[in-house]
């Protein structure tokens, strides 16, 4: 029997292509299309957007994205045995899904992305993270992409949204806090993916902002906020040591105690040494 939008079930899709989850590939599918519809909408109105999918593998996702209106989905997809599945998609969506096979971290997909563009992934949690943190430091902003709405394990989801003073609190707070506004959009229990992980997920839902909170060098900004949680438990002036000889007059100057530690300082200090840096 077809499911609700007329192609087949997503089991028989998986069993039609022979597509087992690969551990190496990180594959956790999410065969309930209900659920794949739910997160689609997370992404707000996509009428009039093109959605940059990554990592679609047997089409759970595309399929949701398309049947809530997307305009067009540009998928990538490392593993070619998806390919099949994924082109009977295409065939039931004239013109409004196209499938590039490769290495999301190595293909540009800006060519065949017509802006407004959002981009929405249920990816393992360590390609995500790695491209989280590339579209969020870009030169220029504001990005290409107006929003992410990115599936991870619950404990990296919880160090996106996080505050100073808590444990999750790092690198990726402060690089989503600075030039976006982020939330938890959805909790997941392990029996939601076929084959389940070992850990809870839960789908996070980032907006660009039109500007970044506070003025900084995105590479900057990213080199000092890594060195200072690095070793988190140390005094800044300790951790932060290699950054510049004179660190403690910059923390200083950029209104932090040289005996604070990483995680109680805020996004505005952080920017603020960033470009107390920057300057040379
Ligand atoms: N989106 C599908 C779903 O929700 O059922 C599949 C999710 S599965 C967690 C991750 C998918 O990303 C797999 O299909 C895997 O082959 C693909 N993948 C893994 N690494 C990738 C990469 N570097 N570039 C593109 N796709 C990748």
């Amino acid at each position: 029997m077809a499911a609700i939008d007329g192609l087949p079930p997503l089991r028989e899709v998986i069993t039609t292509h022979g597509l087992a989850a690969k551990k190496s590939l990180g594959q956790n599918f999410l065969l309930d299309l209900n659920l794949t519809a739910k997160i689609a909408r997370q992404a707000g109105d996509l009428s009039g957007c093109d959605v940059l999918e990554v990592g679609p593998g047997p089409g759970g996702l595309t399929r949701g994205l398309l049947s809530e209106g997307a305009r067009k989905v540009l998928a990538i997809e490392k593993d070619s045995r998806c390919l099949p599945a994924l082109a009977e998609i295409a065939a039931h969506y004239p013109g409004r899904l196209q499938v590039i096979e490769g290495d999301a971290l190595e293909v540009d997909p800006l060519a065949h992305l017509t802006p407004p563009i959002r981009v929405a992934a249920n990816l393992p949690y360590n390609v995500g993270t790695e491209l989280l943190v590339r579209w969020l430091t870009p030169k220029d902003w504001p990005p290409f992409w107006e929003s992410l709405t990115l599936m991870f394990q619950r404990e990296v989801a919880e160090r996106i949204v996080a505050t100073p003073g808590s444990k999750a609190y790092g690198r990726l707070a402060i690089l989503c806090a600075w030039r976006a506004e982020a939330h938890i959009a959805i909790s997941l229990p392990p029996e939601a993916f076929t084959p389940p992980p070992k850990v809870s997920s839960a789908v996070v839902h980032l907006t660009a902002l039109p500007e970044p909170r506070y003025p900084a060098d995105p590479k900057v900004l990213e080199r000092v906020v890594a060195q200072a949680f690095n070793q988190r438990r140390k005094m800044l002036r300790a951790a932060l040591k290699g950054a510049a000889p004179d660190i403690e007059d910059r923390l200083l100057a950029s209104g932090i105690k040289p005996t604070d530690r990483a995680e109680t300082i805020g996004l505005e200090q952080f920017c603020a040494l960033a470009r107390n840096i920057a300057a040379g």
